[in-house]
């Protein structure tokens, strides 16, 4: 009995000593959730473009340093090999999903954000004007605010959005001011004012988006589905920050950039060089090699890689961004350009600047890139096929902190029988 009782006290004493010392110094040795080690880091916003680790706390980057040591967090992931940057920035999406059989707006042509973002390294997706005024609240509640993607949204200047004719196409729908409030309503997710499929020549529509894009103090976003309206003109209309998609189609509803002689035209360039932003705006039509090559041997680099996504986009050439930015690749375009277009570049366009960077303190989206090399093949809109030998595939994705998209099982455990 006697024994016992140093045994006991020994044991007290032992659990107190854990309690003050050991548990505290634990806590503090594992500060970060998630430490990304050796990977190369492409951040153009602060200019880093090589190798380093990057440590997650509490859903934002923690620390961007040389040697960050694995004990210092609760999960390591060895980047050993592969590229480490920003969450991608798709500016271009129709993610209003809905019930409605033949429409963009609450319908089926529009695709979940979710579905398709992460696989592809996006962690931020704009609506391209899908909604309008009139039915934005019910975009926010039914698709927004239960997707893990960031959603942020163009509103169109029609009250309806994309829904179809007569309805986008009537001009006393469009009303600046009721926009105007919408937009200044949610304004921490409306990014801008959207203007596209319109087929009158009269400029009421496009003024008046203007003028909501105007009072909201917002970009505008010019969509190409304005056949009556000149390229010219739409271009000479807009205002340095504004942006210009599909900017390489080749169809009968807008003058190409480039002419029948494969010259790009003066005045594009000289509405790009006066602050108009060119985002690529795939879709199904609206990128073409014979219009994106020429314009970027001639000096017309996009602004920003929006895919257009939607129903009738993802399965045909676009397929993703990480596609259209490998296309680049394939084009001629470095991976530092690629991933600047991708990230820093879209959230400045759309002027939400603490997003596509990983500085300490931004939101932890980030996404691991694995560059491939070999044969591969990318093509256009009409059917024409580019040889390239890089192809970017996305291992791995995190938004505020949280693994949403591991393809090979980076961050799983080694499962052992
Ligand atoms: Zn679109």
């Amino acid at each position: 009995m006697l024994l016992k009782k140093p045994f006991i006290t020994t044991v007290a004493v032992r659990s107190i000593f854990a309690f003050l010392f050991f548990v505290p110094i634990t806590l503090y040795a594992q500060q970060y959730d998630l430490l990304i080690k050796n990977g190369h880091v492409i951040d153009p916003k602060n200019n880093i473009d090589r190798i380093k680790d990057i440590a997650v706390a509490n859903g934002k980057i923690a620390k961007v340093d040389n040697d960050i040591p694995a004990a210092q967090s609760k999960k390591t992931i060895d980047a050993t090999g592969l590229y480490v940057v920003p969450g991608l920035i798709d500016i271009h999406t129709h993610v209003f999903v809905g019930s409605k059989a033949d429409k963009f707006a609450d319908g089926i042509y529009s695709v979940s954000p979710d579905d398709f973002s992460f696989k592809s390294g996006v962690t931020t997706v704009v609506d391209a004007g899908t909604s309008g005024w009139r039915n934005f609240p019910l975009f926010k509640e039914q698709v927004i605010d239960k997707s893990q993607t960031r959603v942020l949204a163009f509103l169109n200047i029609a009250g309806s959005g994309m829904s179809g004719k007569p309805m986008q196409e009537d001009i006393n729908d469009m009303n600046a001011d009721s926009a105007t409030l919408v937009a200044k309503k949610y304004k921490d997710i409306i990014v801008g004012i959207k203007i596209g499929h319109y087929e009158g020549s009269d400029w009421t529509a496009f003024d008046k988006a203007l003028d909501a894009a105007n009072k909201s103090n917002t970009p505008m976003f010019v969509e190409c589905h304005l056949p009556q309206y000149s390229l010219q003109d739409q271009l000479q209309k807009m205002r340095p920050g504004d942006i210009i998609t599909h900017s390489y189609e080749q169809v009968s509803e807008r003058m190409p950039v480039v002419d029948e002689q494969g010259k790009l035209r003066p005045f594009v360039l000289a509405a790009q060089k006066k602050g108009v932003l060119f985002d690529v705006g795939h879709g199904g039509a609206g990128f073409w090699f014979s219009q994106a090559v020429p314009a970027f041997q001639q000096g017309l680099a996009p602004n920003s890689f929006g895919s257009d996504l939607h129903r009738f986009s993802m399965n045909a050439g676009m397929k993703s961004m990480l596609n259209i930015m490998s296309k680049y690749m394939a084009i001629g375009m470095s991976l530092e350009d690629v991933v600047t277009r991708a990230t820093s570049n879209p959230a400045k366009s759309i002027k939400r600047e603490d997003l596509g960077n990983l500085s300490e303190g931004a939101v932890a989206d980030i996404a691991v890139l694995n560059v491939q090399n070999g044969k591969f093949g990318f093509i256009d809109a009409g059917g024409n096929r580019l040889e390239g030998n890089k192809k970017l595939e996305a291992e791995l994705t995190i938004r505020a902190g949280k693994i949403v998209w591991d393809l090979n099982g980076l961050a799983a455990q080694q499962w052992k029988q």
